[in-house]
Protein backbone atom coordinates (compact mmCIF):
# COMPACT_ATOMS: atom_id res chain seq x y z
CA UNK A 1 0.00 0.00 0.00
CA UNK A 2 1.04 3.70 -0.84
CA UNK A 3 1.27 6.29 1.30
CA UNK A 4 1.54 9.74 0.41
CA UNK A 5 1.69 13.14 2.04
CA UNK A 6 1.74 15.50 -0.86
CA UNK A 7 -0.69 16.88 -3.39
CA UNK A 8 1.84 16.21 -6.16
CA UNK A 9 2.85 12.75 -5.68
CA UNK A 10 -0.99 11.28 -4.57
CA UNK A 11 -1.56 12.95 -8.15
CA UNK A 12 1.37 11.51 -10.00
CA UNK A 13 0.39 8.39 -9.10
CA UNK A 14 -3.64 8.50 -10.12
CA UNK A 15 -2.05 9.78 -13.05
CA UNK A 16 -0.64 6.52 -13.66
CA UNK A 17 -3.49 4.30 -12.58
CA UNK A 18 -5.77 6.40 -15.33
CA UNK A 19 -3.08 5.69 -18.12
CA UNK A 20 -3.57 2.34 -17.55
CA UNK A 21 -7.35 2.88 -17.86
CA UNK A 22 -8.11 1.95 -14.15
CA UNK A 23 -10.78 3.24 -12.53
CA UNK A 24 -10.55 4.83 -8.84
CA UNK A 25 -12.65 4.69 -5.81
CA UNK A 26 -11.94 7.28 -3.06
CA UNK A 27 -12.78 7.24 0.77
CA UNK A 28 -12.61 10.18 2.42
CA UNK A 29 -12.00 9.74 6.82
CA UNK A 30 -11.05 11.57 9.45
CA UNK A 31 -8.78 8.40 10.74
CA UNK A 32 -9.20 6.41 14.13
CA UNK A 33 -10.83 3.70 11.69
CA UNK A 34 -13.44 1.43 12.65
CA UNK A 35 -15.42 -1.28 11.03
CA UNK A 36 -17.85 1.13 9.80
CA UNK A 37 -14.96 3.24 7.64
CA UNK A 38 -13.66 -0.58 6.68
CA UNK A 39 -17.39 -1.12 5.26
CA UNK A 40 -16.80 1.67 3.06
CA UNK A 41 -13.76 0.56 1.83
CA UNK A 42 -14.79 -2.63 0.78
CA UNK A 43 -17.74 -1.23 -1.31
CA UNK A 44 -15.17 0.75 -2.45
CA UNK A 45 -13.16 -2.26 -3.85
CA UNK A 46 -16.60 -3.36 -5.34
CA UNK A 47 -16.81 -0.60 -7.40
CA UNK A 48 -13.46 0.36 -8.70
CA UNK A 49 -9.73 -0.84 -9.82
CA UNK A 50 -8.33 1.28 -7.32
CA UNK A 51 -9.24 2.44 -3.85
CA UNK A 52 -7.45 5.71 -2.30
CA UNK A 53 -8.20 6.29 1.47
CA UNK A 54 -7.89 9.95 2.73
CA UNK A 55 -7.49 10.04 6.41
CA UNK A 56 -7.40 13.72 7.35
CA UNK A 57 -9.18 15.51 10.44
CA UNK A 58 -9.92 18.62 8.46
CA UNK A 59 -9.99 21.74 10.84
CA UNK A 60 -12.45 23.44 8.77
CA UNK A 61 -15.63 21.40 9.77
CA UNK A 62 -14.96 21.59 13.72
CA UNK A 63 -16.63 24.57 15.25
CA UNK A 64 -14.88 26.62 17.49
CA UNK A 65 -14.40 25.41 20.51
CA UNK A 66 -15.35 21.68 20.22
CA UNK A 67 -12.78 18.62 20.09
CA UNK A 68 -11.00 19.58 17.13
CA UNK A 69 -7.26 18.76 19.53
CA UNK A 70 -8.90 16.28 21.23
CA UNK A 71 -9.94 14.15 17.98
CA UNK A 72 -8.71 10.56 18.18
CA UNK A 73 -5.73 10.57 15.90
CA UNK A 74 -4.60 7.02 15.07
CA UNK A 75 -2.63 6.57 12.48
CA UNK A 76 -0.46 3.76 12.67
CA UNK A 77 -3.38 1.74 13.51
CA UNK A 78 -5.18 3.42 10.35
CA UNK A 79 -2.60 1.92 8.18
CA UNK A 80 -2.54 -1.34 9.79
CA UNK A 81 -6.19 -1.60 9.18
CA UNK A 82 -5.67 -0.81 5.56
CA UNK A 83 -2.68 -2.58 4.14
CA UNK A 84 -4.63 -5.78 6.05
CA UNK A 85 -7.68 -4.54 3.82
CA UNK A 86 -5.85 -4.20 0.92
CA UNK A 87 -6.14 -0.56 -0.83
CA UNK A 88 -4.27 1.01 -3.00
CA UNK A 89 -2.85 3.97 -1.41
CA UNK A 90 -3.87 6.26 1.56
CA UNK A 91 -3.45 9.89 1.16
CA UNK A 92 -2.38 11.91 4.33
CA UNK A 93 -2.10 15.41 3.34
CA UNK A 94 -0.42 17.93 6.36
CA UNK A 95 -3.00 21.00 6.85
CA UNK A 96 -0.26 23.47 5.68
CA UNK A 97 -0.01 22.09 2.30
CA UNK A 98 -3.80 21.95 1.37
CA UNK A 99 -4.26 25.30 2.67
CA UNK A 100 -1.72 27.42 1.34
CA UNK A 101 -3.66 30.31 2.84
CA UNK A 102 -4.82 30.54 6.55
CA UNK A 103 -7.58 28.09 7.26
CA UNK A 104 -10.13 30.45 8.28
CA UNK A 105 -10.32 32.78 5.13
CA UNK A 106 -9.95 29.64 2.38
CA UNK A 107 -12.47 29.58 -0.49
CA UNK A 108 -15.90 27.74 0.47
CA UNK A 109 -18.26 25.65 -1.27
CA UNK A 110 -21.42 25.79 0.10
CA UNK A 111 -24.82 24.24 0.06
CA UNK A 112 -26.87 26.58 1.95
CA UNK A 113 -30.00 25.19 1.07
CA UNK A 114 -29.25 22.41 2.94
CA UNK A 115 -26.38 23.23 5.87
CA UNK A 116 -28.54 24.97 7.58
CA UNK A 117 -30.59 22.85 9.00
CA UNK A 118 -30.78 20.13 11.44
CA UNK A 119 -27.41 19.59 12.36
CA UNK A 120 -26.14 22.61 10.52
CA UNK A 121 -28.69 25.10 12.72
CA UNK A 122 -26.22 23.44 15.90
CA UNK A 123 -22.73 23.25 14.25
CA UNK A 124 -22.70 26.44 12.02
CA UNK A 125 -20.18 25.97 9.65
CA UNK A 126 -19.47 22.63 10.09
CA UNK A 127 -20.98 21.76 6.27
CA UNK A 128 -19.16 24.32 4.62
CA UNK A 129 -15.86 22.83 6.16
CA UNK A 130 -17.19 19.10 4.96
CA UNK A 131 -18.23 20.48 1.50
CA UNK A 132 -15.23 22.37 0.79
CA UNK A 133 -13.07 19.89 1.84
CA UNK A 134 -14.79 17.27 -0.21
CA UNK A 135 -14.12 19.24 -3.21
CA UNK A 136 -10.53 19.67 -2.80
CA UNK A 137 -9.83 15.78 -2.45
CA UNK A 138 -12.23 15.49 -5.31
CA UNK A 139 -9.90 17.89 -7.15
CA UNK A 140 -6.71 16.46 -6.26
CA UNK A 141 -7.40 13.10 -6.96
CA UNK A 142 -10.35 12.96 -9.86
CA UNK A 143 -12.07 9.93 -8.34
CA UNK A 144 -14.88 8.05 -10.61
CA UNK A 145 -16.57 6.99 -7.37
CA UNK A 146 -16.57 8.38 -4.08
CA UNK A 147 -18.09 7.08 -1.22
CA UNK A 148 -19.72 7.77 2.47
CA UNK A 149 -21.76 6.58 4.92
CA UNK A 150 -25.36 6.65 6.02
CA UNK A 151 -24.59 7.34 9.14
CA UNK A 152 -23.54 11.15 8.73
CA UNK A 153 -27.17 11.18 6.30
CA UNK A 154 -27.04 15.15 5.99
CA UNK A 155 -23.55 15.19 5.12
CA UNK A 156 -24.38 12.46 2.46
CA UNK A 157 -27.37 14.26 1.11
CA UNK A 158 -25.16 17.66 0.54
CA UNK A 159 -22.60 16.10 -0.96
CA UNK A 160 -25.28 14.59 -3.73
CA UNK A 161 -26.47 17.78 -4.08
CA UNK A 162 -22.80 19.39 -4.50
CA UNK A 163 -21.92 16.63 -6.90
CA UNK A 164 -24.63 17.77 -9.14
CA UNK A 165 -25.03 21.66 -8.52
CA UNK A 166 -21.10 21.80 -9.19
CA UNK A 167 -21.35 18.69 -12.48
CA UNK A 168 -18.51 16.93 -10.51
CA UNK A 169 -17.80 13.96 -12.83
CA UNK A 170 -17.58 11.64 -9.91
CA UNK A 171 -20.47 9.34 -8.74
CA UNK A 172 -21.77 9.65 -4.93
CA UNK A 173 -21.91 6.49 -3.52
CA UNK A 174 -24.03 5.86 0.10
CA UNK A 175 -23.43 2.73 2.52
CA UNK A 176 -25.61 1.31 5.16
CA UNK A 177 -24.86 2.18 9.20
CA UNK A 178 -22.33 0.07 10.62
CA UNK A 179 -23.97 -0.62 13.88
CA UNK A 180 -22.47 -2.38 17.21
CA UNK A 181 -24.33 -5.32 18.41
CA UNK A 182 -26.97 -3.25 20.39
CA UNK A 183 -27.42 -1.37 17.93
CA UNK A 184 -25.64 2.32 19.00
CA UNK A 185 -24.05 3.53 14.98
CA UNK A 186 -20.08 2.82 15.16
CA UNK A 187 -18.55 6.23 15.72
CA UNK A 188 -15.00 7.79 16.41
CA UNK A 189 -16.63 9.83 19.09
CA UNK A 190 -18.22 6.78 21.15
CA UNK A 191 -14.81 6.76 22.68
CA UNK A 192 -16.01 9.99 24.75
CA UNK A 193 -18.61 7.82 26.84
CA UNK A 194 -18.24 6.59 30.09
CA UNK A 195 -19.33 2.48 30.00
CA UNK A 196 -22.92 3.71 31.51
CA UNK A 197 -23.20 6.16 29.23
CA UNK A 198 -22.17 4.07 26.60
CA UNK A 199 -24.96 1.58 27.79
CA UNK A 200 -27.28 4.14 27.75
CA UNK A 201 -26.68 5.49 24.01
CA UNK A 202 -28.07 2.37 22.27
CA UNK A 203 -31.53 4.21 23.65
CA UNK A 204 -30.74 6.68 20.48
CA UNK A 205 -30.88 3.84 18.23
CA UNK A 206 -33.56 2.43 20.02
CA UNK A 207 -36.20 5.42 19.56
CA UNK A 208 -35.62 6.23 16.00
CA UNK A 209 -36.48 2.45 15.30
CA UNK A 210 -40.08 3.40 17.96
CA UNK A 211 -40.50 6.16 15.29
CA UNK A 212 -40.69 4.75 12.40
CA UNK A 213 -42.78 1.92 14.01
CA UNK A 214 -44.85 4.53 14.95
CA UNK A 215 -45.39 6.26 11.81
CA UNK A 216 -45.97 2.88 10.05
CA UNK A 217 -48.40 1.73 11.93
CA UNK A 218 -50.36 4.79 11.74
CA UNK A 219 -50.14 4.83 8.15
CA UNK A 220 -51.35 1.18 8.02
CA UNK A 221 -54.40 2.53 10.23
CA UNK A 222 -54.99 5.49 7.58
CA UNK A 223 -54.29 7.78 10.71
CA UNK A 224 -50.96 9.22 10.36
CA UNK A 225 -51.31 13.36 10.35
CA UNK A 226 -48.70 16.22 10.23
CA UNK A 227 -49.78 17.21 13.47
CA UNK A 228 -49.39 13.47 14.70
CA UNK A 229 -45.60 13.69 13.06
CA UNK A 230 -44.43 16.78 14.98
CA UNK A 231 -46.35 15.26 18.05
CA UNK A 232 -44.25 11.83 17.47
CA UNK A 233 -41.00 14.21 17.32
CA UNK A 234 -41.90 16.21 21.12
CA UNK A 235 -42.94 13.07 22.89
CA UNK A 236 -39.35 11.29 21.67
CA UNK A 237 -37.10 14.75 22.49
CA UNK A 238 -39.13 14.19 25.89
CA UNK A 239 -38.11 11.00 26.05
CA UNK A 240 -34.36 11.20 25.45
CA UNK A 241 -34.35 14.35 27.95
CA UNK A 242 -35.85 12.05 30.57
CA UNK A 243 -32.86 9.11 29.70
CA UNK A 244 -30.34 12.15 30.69
CA UNK A 245 -29.88 13.03 26.75
CA UNK A 246 -29.37 16.70 25.73
CA UNK A 247 -31.05 16.44 22.38
CA UNK A 248 -30.32 18.59 19.84
CA UNK A 249 -33.23 17.18 17.57
CA UNK A 250 -35.43 14.56 16.38
CA UNK A 251 -37.12 15.18 13.02
CA UNK A 252 -39.11 13.33 10.71
CA UNK A 253 -37.98 14.68 7.51
CA UNK A 254 -38.15 14.46 3.91
CA UNK A 255 -35.36 12.30 2.77
CA UNK A 256 -34.17 14.30 -0.20
CA UNK A 257 -35.19 18.06 0.55
CA UNK A 258 -34.20 17.48 4.38
CA UNK A 259 -37.48 19.65 5.12
CA UNK A 260 -40.34 18.87 7.97
CA UNK A 261 -42.04 15.69 6.73
CA UNK A 262 -46.07 15.77 5.78
CA UNK A 263 -48.50 13.02 5.59
CA UNK A 264 -47.63 13.28 1.41
CA UNK A 265 -43.86 13.02 2.07
CA UNK A 266 -42.83 9.74 0.10
CA UNK A 267 -39.68 9.41 1.61
CA UNK A 268 -39.45 9.93 5.10
CA UNK A 269 -36.12 9.51 6.89
CA UNK A 270 -36.02 10.33 10.61
CA UNK A 271 -32.89 12.06 11.51
CA UNK A 272 -31.67 12.87 15.38
CA UNK A 273 -28.79 14.43 17.21
CA UNK A 274 -28.14 14.25 21.09
CA UNK A 275 -25.56 15.18 23.75
CA UNK A 276 -24.88 12.14 26.06
CA UNK A 277 -21.84 13.37 28.46
CA UNK A 278 -18.91 14.70 26.15
CA UNK A 279 -20.01 12.81 23.09
CA UNK A 280 -22.62 14.36 20.49
CA UNK A 281 -24.28 11.35 19.06
CA UNK A 282 -25.76 11.42 15.71
CA UNK A 283 -28.23 8.85 14.04
CA UNK A 284 -30.52 8.33 11.91
CA UNK A 285 -32.78 5.68 9.60
CA UNK A 286 -35.21 5.60 6.89
CA UNK A 287 -39.46 5.06 7.86
P1 LIG B 1 -15.43 10.21 9.63
O1 LIG B 1 -14.07 9.62 9.75
O2 LIG B 1 -16.22 10.18 10.89
O3 LIG B 1 -15.41 11.56 8.96
O4 LIG B 1 -16.23 9.27 8.63
C1 LIG B 1 -15.73 8.96 7.36
C2 LIG B 1 -16.80 8.26 6.58
O5 LIG B 1 -17.19 7.07 7.26
C3 LIG B 1 -18.09 9.10 6.42
O6 LIG B 1 -18.59 8.92 5.11
C4 LIG B 1 -19.00 8.50 7.46
O7 LIG B 1 -20.37 8.64 7.15
C5 LIG B 1 -18.59 7.04 7.40
N1 LIG B 1 -18.96 6.33 8.64
C6 LIG B 1 -18.68 6.71 9.90
N2 LIG B 1 -19.25 5.85 10.79
C7 LIG B 1 -19.88 4.91 10.06
C8 LIG B 1 -20.67 3.76 10.38
N3 LIG B 1 -20.91 3.40 11.64
N4 LIG B 1 -21.18 3.02 9.37
C9 LIG B 1 -20.94 3.38 8.07
N5 LIG B 1 -20.22 4.46 7.71
C10 LIG B 1 -19.70 5.22 8.68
Amino acid sequence: MLQHQSIQRIRAQVRQWRVAGETLALVPTMGNLHRGHLHLVDVAKKNADRVVVSVFVNPLQFVPGTDFENYPRTLDHDIEKLVSHGIDAVFVPEVESLFANAVQSTTKVSVPELSNVLCGRFRPGHFDGVTTIVTKLFNIIQPDVAVFGEKDYQQLVIIKRMVADLSFATKVLGVETIRESGGLAMSSRNQYLTQDQHENAINLYKVLLGIVRRIKALRLSNALSDNELRCIEQQSLQYLSDLDFKPDYIQICDATRLTPATTSTKNMRVLAAAWLGEARLIDNLAV
